[in-house]
């Protein structure tokens, strides 16, 4: 079997590098001609670790290339991953117009049978779309099946997401397609749930809101916590501690941010109401994570009162750590709101700063980004920790705070200590606790 990935993004660039190297033969292509020019030289154009080094070795191998071609990866194939971006439209709703267009691409290239496979995260009922615009636009005879298989690879850890699978769901309506994506994921038989398509659709959107709604709910608690003498952190752990319940995601902070949770709690919201099913607990959940920043906006004015002129050390601003996606990161609308306060803010992060230009580009003195995170807190009025990377947890505090004008910490991860820092000499902020 040919395997083409369509879309070589975050999810398209792992899944090819991947399954490329579980031994299949993979073609990758992307409508980016410069993704597809760095992958074919051996260059990753997002960081995510071990995935350059998979890249190398399977393109040496001979397993892997990729195409600007379209037309001939999906001829050329027997089974297509479809990889692309469904991004959130102004409605709430996944906007599936690249999915459209490549399975228009696809039916306009049915030179022979095709499994068409949903990688892409995409509402319930997409297949019956899909299977739709094949038929309207093929010509032809070629026949084909569309299957679900939604990925929940995380980034930073995707690379071994993938290659170690809590679960490989695999939606399908007919035994051929069953037998193929079976045979596609052997190594790791013991994982796969067989299910219908809607099914599987529906796995994705609900895990992904399932998951945003505990980050929610446990931010929810931390407000309580901050009225009170409870600590968020020993709330979670002793909830945690219910197998029922389980520890993860349960970090109260600054709220979920990335090219998933937000837009995809948000599609489904939207399903629902256009399928008329009342789900309007994640319209709180959604909410919720919101307001976030609203909240951290009021520690830091707690703080300094008055930001205009502050100069304010911005540390983590890709959305989580161990990755430079900054796709709906807390950080930008935090820094919106600190640069419409005319703050001067002073900004790092270990890989997340040149997508971050994109955002804010470089404006001294209102926003500086620096080399290294000792620059930013150099002579800053308050340091703000926003993604939780490990560089930050081992910072030299007593360094940190001889160069700081004011030693003023506000962590929106609870990175540190709060007995600790305080014992250093910081006035401390952190999200649900004293
Ligand atoms: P991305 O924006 O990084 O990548 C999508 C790629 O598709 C881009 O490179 C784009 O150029 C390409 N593309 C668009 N239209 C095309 C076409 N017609 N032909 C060829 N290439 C085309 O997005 P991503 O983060 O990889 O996400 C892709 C999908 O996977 C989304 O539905 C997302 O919700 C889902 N997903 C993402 C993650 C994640 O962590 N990023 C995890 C699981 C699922």
């Amino acid at each position: 079997m040919k395997i083409g990935v369509i879309g070589t993004g975050y999810v398209g660039m792992v899944t090819a590098v991947c399954l490329s190297d579980l031994g299949h033969d993979v073609i990758g292509t992307d409508i980016d001609k410069e993704k597809i020019d760095k992958a074919s030289q051996g260059s990753c154009h997002i960081y995510e670790p071990g995935l350059e080094e998979l890249l190398k070795k399977n393109l040496k191998n001979g397993t892997l290339s990729f195409s600007h071609a379209l037309e001939d990866t999906i001829q050329a194939s027997d089974v297509l991953f479809v990889c692309v971006n469904t991004p959130q439209r102004e409605d709430g709703s996944a906007d599936m117009c690249y999915v459209e267009s490549t399975s228009r691409s696809i039916a306009e290239n049915l030179n022979k049978y095709k499994l068409v496979v949903e990688k892409s995260t995409v509402p319930v009922q997409t297949s019956m779309w899909i299977k739709r615009t094949i038929s309207l636009y093929k010509k032809g005879n070629g026949e084909f099946d569309v299957a679900s298989n939604p990925e929940f690879l995380r980034e930073g850890t995707a690379v071994s997401d993938f290659m170690h699978p809590d679960r490989v769901i695999i939606g399908v309506e007919t035994k051929k397609a069953e037998e193929m994506l079976v045979k596609i994921y052997k190594k790791f038989k013991d994982k796969v749930l067989v299910t219908n398509i809607d099914t599987a659709e529906l796995i994705k959107h609900a895990s992904n809101s399932f998951l945003a709604m505990k980050i929610s709910f446990i931010n929810l608690i931390s407000d309580l916590c901050e009225r009170t003498d409870a600590d968020v952190e020993l709330v979670a752990k002793g909830m945690g501690l219910d197998p029922r319940i389980g520890k993860r995601f349960l970090r109260a902070g600054l709220g979920y941010g990335g090219s998933c949770f937000p837009k995809d709690v948000r599609a489904l919201i939207k399903i629902g109401e256009d399928l008329g099913a009342d789900l309007s607990l994640l319209k709180e959940v959604d909410r919720i994570n919101t307001d976030r920043i609203q909240s951290f906006l009021g520690k830091i004015k707690k703080a300094l009162w008055i930001v205009k002129d502050k100069k304010i050390a911005v540390l983590g601003l890709a959305f989580k750590p161990e990755t430079d996606d900054t796709r709906n990161a807390p950080s930008i609308n935090l820094i919106k709101e600190l640069q419409s306060q005319e703050a001067l803010l002073r900004l790092y992060d270990p890989k997340a700063m040149d997508n971050m230009r994109i955002h804010f580009p470089e404006d001294p003195p209102k926003i500086i980004y620096t080399q290294n995170l000792l620059d930013a807190v150099k002579e800053a009025n308050a340091l703000l920790i926003v993604t939780e990377w490990d560089e930050f947890k081992d910072l030299n505090l007593r360094k940190i705070k001889d160069m700081m004008a004011n030693p003023i910490l506000i962590d929106g991860r609870n990175v540190f200590d709060p007995d600790e820092v305080r014992s250093l000499g910081f006035e401390y902020y952190s999200i649900g606790r004293k």
